[in-house]
């Protein structure tokens, strides 16, 4: 069977999904799969090519940050040894589609879409899924009519920001206290949320929020700890144990996610056994309000007195050998390449009608 990859993409977070893509194309099970990558650019030209599976020329890879000029060079190369297809032509009969895309464009419906069109089998969230949990507003919403605990939030469009200004500065701040964050609705990896203390970086945090979508949500900031929950199944849904993020900042923004590395995993979190089974049911409460298929990670915050907030729940969350998600399959015994395997055999079975 022939399995696409396609990773990069038109988003913010384009290089963490040349990251994963990397790490599944060493780990996939070649006496099965056929793999076939596909590069999308930033621009978003399709490019076939097998330049990812030389392993000699990326053999540093894993080592480089985001950014790394080293990096743009490995793009230029990516680019110039494929050929530039169309979407369409992944069409195949006997193929199962890999999206490792991030953020818009690839983790909010809009490929699935494509692959739904295509009427191909693919890895993962299908569209209403990738829609409703990449855009926070949403996901937001639909957490609070299944009764998820949130911390409280007011969205704003462009539009009323562009003609209320000062009538939902005042709702902010009638119902929220600082600090507060500030994000695009649409967006993943920290890109464009900031943190605000008063009024003046409440106003730069919107306008920042502003130039990566035309919906943002204001959010009461809170002091916790961040856990997070891997889900894996269709109908079927597992729920892992807790991974805890513990940050050397008080705010794990991009910088720090991925340049700074600033952060520590910490598996399984430290955490009473009822919260745990608490943050699971959670978890898989908001897999399924949101009619999640294939993987999710579930972010919550717990505060110093065990309260439980859900954060977000990410689609497609970063999935290299050191990322959350596939660490806590493997504390569970699932390997990554195992994992992967997982992963395409619940997209043929979603594709098959059989969960
Ligand atoms: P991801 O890479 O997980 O997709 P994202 O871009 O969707 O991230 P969030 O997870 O919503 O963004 O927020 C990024 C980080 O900002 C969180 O991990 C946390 O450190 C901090 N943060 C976000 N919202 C709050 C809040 N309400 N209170 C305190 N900290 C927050
Ligand atoms: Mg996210
Ligand atoms: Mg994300
Ligand atoms: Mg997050």
């Amino acid at each position: 069977m022939k399995v696409f990859l396609i990773y990069g993409g038109k988003s913010a977070e384009h290089d963490i999904s040349i990251l994963t893509a990397h790490s599944i194309v060493k780990e996939i099970y070649y006496n099965y799969y056929d793999v076939i990558p596909v590069y999308i650019t930033r621009n978003g030209e399709w490019i076939q090519g097998e330049t990812l599976l030389e392993p000699v020329k990326y053999s540093d890879f894993l080592r480089l940050t985001p950014g790394d000029t080293k990096q743009m060079a490995l793009e230029k190369d990516q680019q110039s040894t494929g050929i530039i297809i169309s979407p369409a032509e992944v069409k195949s009969d006997d193929a199962v589609i890999f999206p490792v895309l991030h953020g818009p464009n690839g983790e909010d419906g809009t490929v699935q879409g494509l692959f739904e069109v295509l009427d191909m089998p693919y890895v993962g969230c299908g569209v209403l899924a990738s829609a409703a949990g990449m855009d926070k507003i949403v996901s937001k919403q639909l957490f609070q009519q299944v009764g998820l605990p949130q911390v409280p939030y007011v969205p704003v469009t462009r539009f009323d920001w562009q003609n209320q200004q000062e009538e939902f500065l005042q709702r902010c701040e009638g119902s929220l206290i600082y600090p507060m964050f500030v994000k695009p609705a649409n967006m993943g990896s920290s890109v464009g949320i900031s943190k605000a203390n008063d009024k003046d970086e409440l106003l730069a945090a919107i306008e920042v929020a502003f130039e990566y979508d035309s919906r943002v949500v204001v959010e009461q900031g809170i002091e916790a700890r961040e856990v997070e929950i891997a889900i894996l199944g269709n109908s079927d849904v597992h729920a892992s144990v807790p991974g805890e993020i513990v940050k050397k900042v008080d705010f794990y923004d991009y910088e720090e996610k991925y340049i700074n590395n600033s952060v520590d995993l910490n598996i399984p979190a430290e955490l009473p056994d009822e919260l745990v089974e608490k943050l699971q049911e959670y978890a898989a409460t908001a897999f399924r309000a949101l009619d999640g298929s294939g993987l999710s990670r579930c972010d919550f915050f717990v505060t110093s007195n065990n309260e439980i907030y859900i954060n977000e729940v990410n689609t497609m969350p970063g999935f290299t050998q050191f990322s959350m998600y596939p660490l806590l399959w493997e504390h569970a015994g699932l390997k990554y390449s195992d994992l992967v395997e997982e992963l395409i055999q619940l997209a043929l079975k979603r594709y098959s009608g059989k969960t």
